[in-house]
């Protein structure tokens, strides 16, 4: 079967006459039919917080696309990164985290983490097989995310997972399609599923796939902190992952054209998009991912705020909000100067995080077009 046919599929009632959708099941309280059923040493339910045939129906579609035997859902992408830290992190512990990683990640590891004692290092998306130089006897886990979200360095994950420690990948940006963390020698693949398999931008997610000892671990985590997530949200995301693939292959189109149009304008230095040949690291994308998403980076030549606002005032299609993955277009400033600490970021001007929606490609081209044209009218400083 394609991945297009399971996605419509998977997860779905198959007996008598039915619905097409599995239901949605609210629930704290289950019920057990007698005392050999309470007692039982395998309960497929027995509490709603652990989750609800709901959740079971998202959590095993979710495991067959990352390749996993256990899937763990978080109540928002960040929660589903810090859970996957949590089940591994231990006091006086030395941990792993690529300078590349989305921004509250590095918050978390600076905050919780630091204050239960564990010590977050953080290296180079690029240092590949490196890593083994930075792994100590107390290193409880790597934290990597390739591409990074903001900067777009593709991570030697196989080299990685060489070097010993369990390696957590969030993998967002390949959403479970095109990027498989666990083939790859990965304990852990977390992913925001508010962005690609959610794809609306109106619900909140995280997924938290593992198997073997690593699955255990997670488990422990899950119950430990009490996480529950409200089975509207977990139907909202299945019905998000109905149209995950075919979604996925417009959005990688349109996204490609965006970059490639973008490298060729005089405004824009460079772009950052690992599926074009341009790219440092397209060899390893070419290696590891089977296509690309919708997100992608660029540098502006210019970063004045007259500049930048005229161009960003002018964008009619493009939202500029925090997020993607949803069907709609956006376009945002960025600044990964002000987080990386392994290898300082410098650009030649304004960083720029795009993601291309579901709209047509002429027509967000002929926005960008039209909010260039904007912004040049803005005299440079000086001249
Ligand atoms: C958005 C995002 C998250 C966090 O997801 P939320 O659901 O917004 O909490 C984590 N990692 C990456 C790479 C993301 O883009």
């Amino acid at each position: 079967m394609k991945p297009c046919t399971s996605d419509a599929h998977k997860g779905r009632p198959k007996e008598g006459v039915r619905l097409v959708n599995p239901g949605v099941q609210r629930g704290s309280t289950v019920l057990f039919p007698g005392y050999e059923a309470f007692t039982a040493a395998e309960r497929p339910f027995f509490y709603g917080r652990g989750g609800t045939p709901t959740h079971r129906a998202l959590e095993e579609s979710v495991a067959a696309l990352e390749g996993a035997d256990q899937v763990f859902l978080a109540p928002s992408g960040l929660a589903a990164v810090t859970l996957a830290l949590l089940s591994f992190a231990e006091a006086g512990g030395h941990l792993l985290v690529t300078d590349s990683a989305y921004d509250p990640t590095r918050g978390f590891c600076e905050g919780v983490l630091r204050r239960m004692g564990v010590e977050t290092e953080y290296y180079d998306p690029r240092i590949g097989a490196g890593i083994g130089g930075l792994v100590r006897p107390n290193t409880v886990a790597i934290l990597a995310e390739s591409p990074g979200s903001l900067t777009f360095e593709v991570q030697d994950l196989p080299a990685l997972c060489e070097a010993g420690p369990p390696v957590i990948v969030d993998n967002t940006w390949g959403a479970g399609v095109h990027l498989k963390p666990l083939a790859l020698g990965a304990a852990v693949s977390v992913q925001a599923a508010t962005k690609y398999l959610g794809g609306h931008s109106d619900v909140f997610l995280g997924t938290v796939a593992a198997s073997g000892s690593a699955a255990r671990k997670v488990a422990q985590g899950v119950r430990g902190l009490g996480l529950a997530t409200s089975p509207d949200d977990a139907a909202l995301v299945h019905r998000g992952m109905r149209t995950l693939h075919r979604r996925l292959a417009v959005h990688e189109e349109t996204g490609l054209a965006l970059a490639r149009w973008l490298e060729e304008r005089d405004e824009v230095a460079k772009v950052m998009h690992p599926a074009l040949p341009s790219h440092p690291d397209h060899a390893l994308f070419a290696r590891d991912f089977t296509g690309a998403c919708g997100l992608f980076g660029a540098v502006l030549k210019r970063s004045d705020a007259p500049y930048l606002s005229a161009f960003f005032g002018a964008l009619r299609l493009f939202g500029m909000g925090y997020s993607w993955g949803g069907y709609e277009s956006l376009c945002i400033p960025t600044w990964p100067e002000r987080h990386r600490t392994a290898v300082p970021w410098s650009a030649e001007g304004q960083t720029i995080r795009v993601h291309a929606g579901l709209e047509d490609a002429g027509d967000l081209i002929a926005d960008l077009e039209a909010a260039f044209a904007a912004a040049n009218e803005v005299p440079e400083a000086g001249s």
